[in-house]
């Protein structure tokens, strides 16, 4: 397999500029461009050992002075020979000591090269390797305790046990289809029935986790909702913590959806400051109104905004209702001004509602209390195996529903074999969730979701 090298820092000026190598000519080529300053060669060193030195260009004139670090294989990142080295962190010096390396004999490194090779040589399963990924794009300390607890392989564990209670039913199935005649301990319905309730109940566990897990990983999607003028633009500044969007008194200003990540304690909010939820003839107003209704459809979280301050309209009763079946926390804005909406009729028709000022940055605290009661993120345990994406989803609710068909099989009569086939594709749907029958095209895919040098 090729040498492939990558910039493995940010791409902006830091402290330190990190170079990677891996591969199996890693320590040649670094050699080549790698001038230490005791004459010792990278290639002599042992792995976990440093040297230091000048990256030096073709006519051994020194381009920065560097810290090689070697890593040798399998004790490595990738499970190969490794050479990292750190250079002094601006970009175009780092950029200069890439190109030395690769005119060496290194080729570029594709986005996620190096965890896809750790993958590939048995350093790290797939729910492993995408916990990577949730790591470097966490936005809270929730949702990196529970990348880093799935990376030390919690969610591997707990799907490694269940498919070992599939793996025994399966074989003692197997078992009894082949030798019915043999003295093979005759299969009790009851102990099967009991193994795949068991497998189901603990996949049922993990999917129904993601749900509130969403909130930590990755942010739940959130909609403000509410007519013009309630106050939506200001209480996402107040979410926000910043002042982000336009945010004015003229009706219908915030023509088009901006979306941005509030952490709001233990919960990741994906919020959209939607345009003022009415019929427009401006055109442009119009899109961003079309906008907000696509973005309400597919939220799966919804604060709604209401003025205190104004008596309630027909849109306000229209907001109401839109929200009905959502999962969704009315906002009563603007307890500073004199009160003329009617607040029953608004509290009465949701579980959970704020008083509050957007205004008064005071209030941010009980609004970020009641979210987090709602999306239940508090209570969420994050050393527990959470599953970490909608693919890892997939691949659990496939194998409950097979689950469920093997055991409606058993109780209709079908036969032994017949539903020997649907446990085994139970246990095919976990082995791709951790990427030991994942075909090619979905390892690709997962990959090049990373950025390079990762
Ligand atoms: P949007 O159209 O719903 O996004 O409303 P904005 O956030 O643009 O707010 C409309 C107006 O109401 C602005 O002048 C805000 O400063 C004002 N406003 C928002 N929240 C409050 C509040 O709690 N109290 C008072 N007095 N004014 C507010």
């Amino acid at each position: 397999m090729s040498t492939i090298a990558a910039i493995s820092t940010g791409m902006s000026p830091g402290g330190i500029g990190i170079v990677r190598l891996s591969g199996e000519n890693a320590l040649e080529i670094a050699d080549k461009v790698f001038s230490s300053k005791n004459g010792k060669l990278l290639s002599e060193i042992g792995g976990y050992h440093a040297l230091l030195g000048n990256a030096v260009d073709e006519n051994k004139s020194p381009v920065d002075e560097v810290v090689a670090l070697v890593y040798r294989a399998p004790k490595s990142y990738t499970g190969e020979d490794v050479v990292e080295l750190n250079c002094h962190g601006g970009l175009f010096v780092t950029r200069q000591v890439l190109r030395l390396v690769l005119q060496a004999g290194a080729v570029p490194a594709e986005p996620g090269e190096f965890t896809k090779r750790a993958f590939l040589n048995g350093k790290m399963d797939l729910a492993k390797a995408e916990s990577v990924m949730n790591i470097i794009s966490s936005h809270s300390q929730q949702e990196m305790k529970i990348a880093l607890n799935t990376l030390e392989g919690a969610l591997s564990k707990k799907i490694s046990q269940i498919n070992q209670i599939l793996i025994s039913a399966s074989a003692s199935l197997q078992a009894w289809v082949d030798y019915p005649d043999d003295e093979i301990e005759e299969l009790s319905n009851g102990e099967l029935v009991k193994n795949l309730n068991k497998a189901s109940d603990e996949l049922e566990n993990l999917i129904s986790n993601f749900d509130s897990g969403k909130a930590v990983i990755g942010g739940v999607r959130t909609a403000i909702v509410g007519k013009p003028n309630v106050g939506k633009s200001t209480l996402m500044n107040l979410l926000l913590g910043e002042d982000r969007s336009i945010v004015t008194s003229l009706e219908g200003t915030t023509r088009d959806i901006v979306e941005e990540t509030a952490v709001i304690g233990s919960a990741t909010l994906r919020l959209a400051d939607t345009a003022g939820m009415r019929s427009s003839s401006d055109e442009v107003e119009q899109i961003g109104v079309d906008k907000a209704k696509k973005w309400l459809e597919g939220a799966d979280f919804v604060l709604a905004v209401f003025d205190l301050s104004r008596e309630l309209s027909d849109e306000d009763k229209e907001i109401i209702n839109l929200v009905k079946n959502k999962k969704s926390v009315a906002i009563l804005n603007k307890t500073d001004l004199e009160e003329k909406a009617d607040r029953n009729s608004i509290i009465q028709n949701f579980s959970d509602y704020i008083f509050l000022s957007a205004r008064n940055s005071e209030d941010r605290q009980a609004l970020c209390e009641i979210i987090e009661k709602v999306l239940e993120t508090a209570n969420i345990d994050p050393s527990a195996a959470s599953l970490i994406n909608a693919r890892q989803l997939a691949c659990c609710k496939s194998a409950l529903e097979n689950i469920r068909q093997a055991l409606d099989d058993l109780e209709n009569g079908v036969t032994l074999d017949a539903v020997n086939v649907t446990i085994d594709s139970a246990i095919d749907e976990l082995l791709v969730l951790t990427g030991e029958k994942a075909s090619d095209s979905v390892i690709n895919e997962i990959f090049s979701r990373f950025c390079v040098g990762k």
